[in-house]
């Protein structure tokens, strides 16, 4: 079995005409023109008209940035929209089927229940990595979307070049990349390779690095006929404009967003300094995110504690493979320190 685009599409998405809003019939080209065409408030208000459908500034830029074209990319309101318009765009309702790797990012599994699809489940081995022969072993031709999360959430992890390139290469369905946290990663974004593999997608977000979870925008890269059947079944007005405004700022702010990630980093280096001197702490499992994953000796007592101590973290323990564990966002210096006193004052208690 190999990959093959037009026998993945949905049949109703394949016959669908895609409904084309004002916006997509007539592009202004920047001169001056009386729009009377989409039952706008014609008084000037800063958002009184409707945004661009295809965001097209933003899309140059983080073309640029990526070195891909503006067609190999889908935006949407947050990750979570463009995973859900995967399955809208791929699986048959009762018939297709996902995979997915637990531990891992809980989304997968909450949008295939909504989509009526099953999400099959192969647990990651014991050092966090796809089994790759597992995968393969449950795989057929309804198996229409596998999940890679990497740098993987809750575990920290990035999934080995070598698993994923044998998933890229022998899964027939799409690979989704979810790299979420690629930017504090030591690897690059498999973005370079989407010339190599025609079933590669890979998702991305302003939510983590770049410090824009609030406006809600997540990226979605893979090759121009993907990105045309998802372009199809988008709804038009999908990335608000406010959003467009804001995404275009910080993503032109790259030194900022450089020198945030780098602060992060230098924190993630010193928390886990620190963390090592916990004695309840009993493993400190190796991070390419701005998280890290820790087991301790009760991980519902160490939690509450915290609580109780104004600190949240998350309790991760009802996740395979992750009993007793928990995991710690990397926050500001000071945060991080009453983070370390905190610990210690529980030690003992
Ligand atoms: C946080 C996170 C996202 C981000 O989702 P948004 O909807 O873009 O905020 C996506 N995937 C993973 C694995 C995450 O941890």
């Amino acid at each position: 079995m190999s990959f093959n685009l037009q026998n993945s599409i949905r049949e109703n998405v394949k016959a669908l005409k895609p409904y084309s809003s004002a916006r997509d019939e007539y592009v202004s080209d920047g001169s001056e023109m009386i729009f009377l065409d989409a039952n706008e408030n014609p008084f000037e208000n800063g958002v009184n008209r409707y945004p661009d459908p295809q965001q097209r500034s933003l899309k140059a830029v983080l073309a640029d940035q990526k070195g891909i074209h503006a067609e190999n990319i889908l935006l949407g309101n947050g990750s979570d929209e463009v995973l859900d318009l995967l399955f809208r765009a791929f699986c048959e309702p009762h018939v297709d089927k996902v995979i997915s790797l637990p531990p891992t990012y809980g989304m997968y599994k909450v949008l295939a229940a909504i989509n009526t699809i099953e999400n099959k489940e192969i647990q990651l081995t014991k050092a966090f990595q796809p089994d790759v022969q597992k995968i393969l072993d449950v795989t057929d031709d309804t198996s229409k979307i596998l999940f890679l999360c990497s740098p993987n959430n809750p575990t920290g992890n990035s999934f080995s070049e070598e698993s994923i390139v044998a998933l890229l290469k022998k899964f027939s369905g799409l690979v989704v990349i979810d790299e979420a946290y690629i930017d504090f990663a030591a690897n690059e974004s498999w973005v370079a390779r989407l010339h190599d593999f025609p079933n590669l997608i890979v998702t991305q977000t302003l939510s983590k690095a770049y410090g824009m979870a609030g406006i809600r925008l997540g990226i979605c890269m893979a090759s121009k006929e993907i990105i045309a059947v998802l372009n199809k079944i988008k709804p038009p007005y999908n990335v608000n404009g406010l959003t467009q405004l804001k995404a275009l700022e910080r993503v032109l702010a790259t030194k900022t967003v450089a020198d945030e990630v780098k602060h992060i980093l230098y924190e993630r280096e010193q928390l886990i300094i620190e963390l090592r001197q916990i004695s309840f702490i009993e493993t400190i499992y190796p991070t390419d995110a701005n998280f890290v994953l820790v087991k301790v000796d009760d991980a519902d007592k160490r939690y509450q504690q915290l609580l109780k101590k104004g600190i949240v973290i998350r309790n991760r323990s009802t996740q395979p493979l992750c009993e007793n564990t928990l995991r710690l966002t990397i926050g500001t210096a000071s945060e991080n320190e009453k983070l370390i006193k905190t610990l210690n004052e529980i030690t003992n208690e």
